[in-house]
Formats: C-alpha cells, structure tokens, sequence
C-alpha cells in the first residue's frame, strides 16, 4: 500500500519499527499532491519545502531514543485550513483580503501538533472566512469532491476533507461554526470532529463567528480522531473561553463498546425536507447501532426550526464584528475586497446589532438559542448520546446553489443547532447515493467526546463505508 493511504496509527506503527522513514511518508504525500491538486484544488499552499525539512529532522530525532514515544506525532504530515495561523507560513482564509499575509506567530493548535511532531504539509482551501458551506466561496477557486469532480466537497473546511480523502496528508484540521467541519467530512467520506466549544484553543484561528467557532480535525478513522484531540484538547492561557476541565485520554476507552447506551433520534429531524436517499442510508445506520447494543428511542428537539434563523442572526452579528479589523489599516492591504458572501455578512450583522433593531434581532435570536440549547439538555436527560443525518441531502452539483444564498444557508439546517449549544459532533461515514458519500453524526453532552468516540469506533467496526476510497 502507498504510504500516503496509511492512518495515523498505522504510520506510528511503522515509524516506530522502522519499515519507513517520514521523509518517504512525506514525499508519498506531496506526489500525491502533484499527481492530483490541479484537478481538486484542495490546497492553497503545499509546503514542500519545509515539509521535507522536518521530515529529515523528524528521522533524525527519531533515530535518538525516545522521541517517538514522547512524541506522539512525529514524522506524520498533517495538513492545515487556511484559517490557522503558521508561523512563516502565508495564510489567506482563502480570501485575497488577506494574500500574501504571513503570520508571526502560530495559533496554538498549530503549536502544540508541531511540538507533538506533526508535519504541516500545506495549507487547505476553503470558503474565504470560512463563510459557507461548499467551498465555492474561496478566492482561489472551488475545491472539487474526489468523489465526482462535478459535485462540491461540503464546507467550508473544503480543501481538508478532500485533501484527506485523496491521501494528500494523513489528518487535517478545521474549524466548524455551524458545521464547516461535519458537513465536508460527509461528502467527502471521512470522520470529522466538532469539538465542545472551548474544549480546543481557538487562539492564532482567523475568527468567523467567536461564540460559536469550533477548533476541530479530519481523520481517516474514528480512532486517529481521539489520537489528535488528545494532543489540541486543553485550556489555554491566550483564550479565556477554553475551561480548565480534565483532558480524558481519549483512546483509553475507545473499546467501550454501546451495548445499554441510549441514543436518541430528533423526531423533528426525520420530518421534510429529508432526502429519501439520505433516510434510508440512516435507518441502515441505525440499525447497525442497535445490532451492537444500543436502544435506540425517539426523541424531541421542539425548538430545531429555528436553528437555522437563529443562527444566520447571531453569526452574521459576529462577522460583522470580526471582520472589522481588515480594514486595510491594521490586518489587509485595502486593495482587494471582500466578496459578495462576506458583505453579506457584515451588513446583515451591522443591521442586526444597530440600536434600532438590536432587541429585535440580535437579543431575541440570543434568548431563543438557550431554549436550543435546553432542548438538547433536556434530551440528554433521557439519551446518552443524539444520532441524526449530518445534511438533509447528498453532496449536490458545483453551481447549483451559489446564486441562491438562502437554498445554500438551509444545507446546515441538521448542523448548526450543535454550534448554538456548544456540544461537541462527530460525523462518520454512513454510506453512498449514487456514488457520493453522506454521514451521521453523534452528538453528546459537552465534553462528551470520549462517549461520541466510543460509539464512533464501536459503529465503524460494524460498518466498511470508511474503507471505501474514491478512484482519483
Ligand atoms: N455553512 C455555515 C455558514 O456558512 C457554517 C460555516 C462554518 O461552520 N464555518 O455559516
């Protein structure tokens, strides 16, 4: 097998017994990225210099005793959303706002998986800001789905799940503030992890939206999920909104196992608006839980059609307020503009927070979004854990829905609830509708991760869809 296939773990695995170096590990990856980046356009950067730098390195450390051990990331390529801060590194939140910006510093996931010995292979494209839900609003053009190169990857964290798909790195990172990271790991076919709001660092990350901006990555199986989200996971002194509560070792219970847990099925999502395809591949999903334990029960979520008004009001309030800073003075040269999706944003979140239309508005979204959020406490009182489809239809054509931005806002009607209430989301793979990959996802209480692993690990054991891998 091309060493640019292997998981994480696997990779470990060889490393440490020597059967291949990092630096042939990386060049595997970056041929891979010659090969099939002109047609995919997953990647804003390639790093290949740097990258085959501290591949050497990585094999000379690990040539010295323990650094493996001590080191759980050495030697492995990992590639990084536009949205994290490198140190040296140009990074654009794909928007030409931001061409040729080179950060002075790293974002502190950036860090810490640099000093776990991650590699940062290159820098993904995504929907500029990471406002969208496609990846067709990238300055630098629409990354394609490897799947089927007419049809988009999800976003806005684009470049990542598809990069990861075609094995151009093994892990990348992402950001999710109403699904960025969820939906792309479903159209793209592989585990994606939204973590609890504050449960990693969002410090060095271009901000979208800050009360709901999740930090999170994609991996090729539920387990190199955990792997990862022990080493990011933690508080942080440069963001005040990461508590100080207990980092589990996520792999210790993978093996848990869901026999008892119950888990429980929003009525409200199964109503319209569900593709038929996409229903069918859930009950197979479901059907997969239950053979391995777990009850599975009905539940209500009776505030969940609002997410979405909720959402497009908070989040655009939010933008409009982040955004502020590339004003061509502090962050931007003031040549190049925004798009058209970001100037969307930025008035309807100035309209939003105006003194006329503030309680109107931003303050009535915010009291409806607790009630969100204690629909889902109130649900946890009764269910362990919530599966649901992670969109309501598969991966549809590039174009399709650019020129009707609302259409495109209701993609994340299953998502963005999770971001209001600060849960934590898993998606896996749950099967193929006419050769294109849909998930679920599991979502728990906050800091729930190590239960959402579990079920994830358990259900990828019942199931080959993560092993399928696209004809490129
Ligand atoms: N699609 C959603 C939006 O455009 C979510 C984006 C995200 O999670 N970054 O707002």
């Amino acid at each position: 097998m091309s060493l640019n296939k292997l998981t994480i773990k696997e990779a470990r695995d060889g490393l440490r017994q020597k059967k291949f170096s990092s630096l042939e590990l990386t060049k595997a990856c970056l041929e891979q990225i010659k090969k099939h980046n002109p047609t995919l356009n997953a990647f804003i950067t390639v790093c290949e210099k740097e990258a085959l730098e501290t591949a050497k390195k990585s094999d000379e450390l690990a040539s010295q005793g323990d650094a493996l051990k001590a080191m759980p990331l050495l030697g492995i390529p990992i590639a990084f959303k536009d949205l994290f801060s490198t140190k040296g590194i140009k990074t654009t939140a794909a928007s030409k706002v931001l061409n040729n910006y080179i950060p002075t510093y790293d974002a502190t996931v950036v860090k810490k998986l640099k000093d776990a010995g991650a590699i940062i292979i290159g820098k993904t494209n995504c929907d500029a800001w990471a406002h969208g839900s496609s990846g067709e609003n990238s300055d630098f053009g629409p990354t394609k789905n490897p799947w089927n190169t007419e049809y988009v990857p999800g976003g806005s964290s684009s470049g990542s799940a598809a990069s990861l798909v075609a094995d151009m790195c093994l892990a990348s990172t992402g950001t999710d503030t109403g699904g960025s990271i969820r939906l792309p790991a479903s159209f793209c076919n592989v585990v994606g992890l939204k973590p609890t709001y504050g449960r990693v660092s969002r410090y060095g990350i271009i901000a979208m939206a800050s009360s709901l901006d999740s930090i999170g990555h994609f991996t090729k199986t539920v387990e190199d999920s955990a792997l990862l989200l022990n080493v990011i996971a933690g508080k942080d002194e440069f963001d005040a909104t990461t508590p100080g509560v207990d980092v589990q070792n996520y792999i210790k219970n993978l093996n848990a196992g869901v026999k008892d847990i119950k888990i429980g099925i929003p009525k409200e999502y199964i109503a319209k608006g569900l593709d038929k395809t996409v229903q069918t591949r859930f009950e197979q999903a479901l059907r997969a839980l239950e053979s391995l334990g777990a009850i599975i029960q009905e539940i209500s979520l009776p505030h969940t059609e609002y997410g979405i008004a909720v959402y497009y009001i908070i989040q655009p309030s939010e933008v409009s307020s982040n955004l502020a800073r590339y004003d061509g003075i502090r962050y931007g040269h003031g040549r190049e503009k925004f798009g058209d999706e970001a100037k969307r944003r930025i008035m309807l979140g100035t309209y939003t927070l105006s003194a006329g239309y503030y309680d109107a508005y931003y303050k009535k979204a915010m009291q409806v979004r607790t009630l969100i959020k204690k629909d889902f406490d109130e649900a946890f009182t009764k269910v362990d854990a919530i599966v649901t489809p992670v969109s309501p239809t598969p991966p549809w054509k590039l174009g399709e829905k650019v020129s009707d931005p609302l259409k495109m806002y209701l993609s994340d009607i299953f998502t963005v609830t999770a971001n209001l209430a600060g849960i934590p989301g898993l998606s896996v793979p749950m099967g193929f509708e006419g050769g294109l990959p849909v998930g679920m996802q599991v979502l728990g209480p906050q800091f729930s991760e190590e239960l959402l692993f579990s079920v994830g690990h358990l259900y990828e054991q019942a199931i080959d869809w993560h092993n399928q891998k696209p004809k490129l």
